[in-house]
């Protein structure tokens, strides 16, 4: 079961909630009970496709990156 991440619109607390996505409705904040919460969006998206990733093998132009430090 997914785990959603959530934010209370009253009460500003965060949380996070294993729920199903039909449950997702009828979420209420821990806090205050309220439903008026947010999902929050996931923190998994490492540049997606669309622009130029950073990620090269044969970086020959780079200028000298000192490892460690
Ligand atoms: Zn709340």
């Amino acid at each position: 079961m997914p785990i959603f991440d959530f934010q209370c619109q009253e009460c500003g607390r965060k949380f996070d909630l294993m729920i199903s996505n039909a449950d997702k409705a009828k979420a209420t904040c821990p806090e205050c009970k309220s439903n008026n919460i947010k999902q929050m969006l996931s923190l998994f998206n490492t540049g997606a496709a669309g622009k130029s990733a950073p990620v090269s093998d044969n970086c020959s132009s780079c200028s000298a990156r000192t490892s460690g430090g």
